[in-house]
């Protein structure tokens, strides 16, 4: 049975709308764009995505993108080995790395605790954190969550997890609005609620 170019536009909008922040309206834009132009376009935007997805994994370390076992970030010894900054995905590394303001290592957990979505502290990377934490020369952990009441549960958990343990845990300071995402916060903010960061309590 042949399929009319209706369905594939069709096809197309509905695999567009399950990208974040992208509604009907953006996803029809973005499809009759790309059908617009030439072949290649296309094909490149299609392989770009493969590529990336085909040759990018975690660090076993940090739990970054990366290319090869260990990220970049992981690899380089003349970043600071006392500081560990956890954050919940791989976009807020991005996002400090663009502020040029830290030097230290990070944990990414990969999900915050959730618990009217199910996700527990089994699900995030609590249990590699512990392990780095008892295994490194961290003196210090910042948390660097949103400021929402998942990241507020998980930085709980933190540190009850790491009481005991000789490390200082901080929190970015609260120049970050209550609610608001970090992915999104610029980087003057971000630098600055990196500077002035408190003991967590
Ligand atoms: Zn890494």
């Amino acid at each position: 049975m042949s399929q009319g170019a209706s369905d594939y536009i069709k096809n197309m909008i509905q695999a567009f709308k399950k990208l974040p922040g992208i509604g009907e309206r953006s996803a029809r834009r973005l499809v009759f764009h790309i059908l617009s132009q030439n072949e290649s376009y296309a094909a490149n935007l299609a392989d770009a995505i493969k590529n990336a997805k085909q040759n990018i994994r975690l660090c076993k370390n940090c739990f970054n993108l990366s290319g090869e076992e260990l990220c970049p970030i992981c690899k380089n010894p003349l970043r600071n080995h006392k500081l560990l900054c956890v954050v919940e995905n791989p976009e807020i590394i991005y996002v400090f790395e663009k502020s040029g303001n830290y030097n230290g290592y990070y944990h990414v957990l990969h999900g915050l605790i959730n618990p009217l979505e199910g996700i527990t502290p089994a699900d995030i990377r609590l249990k590699e954190l512990v392990h780095r934490v008892e295994n490194g020369e961290f003196e210090e952990l910042i948390l660097a969550l949103n400021p929402n009441s998942n990241g507020e549960a998980t930085s709980i958990y933190i540190k009850k997890l790491l009481s005991g343990k000789d490390i200082n845990i901080t929190a970015l300071a609260r120049g970050i609005p209550l609610g608001s995402d970090l992915e999104y916060v610029d980087k003057d903010t971000l630098s600055e609620a990196l500077n002035s960061r408190k003991i967590y309590a």
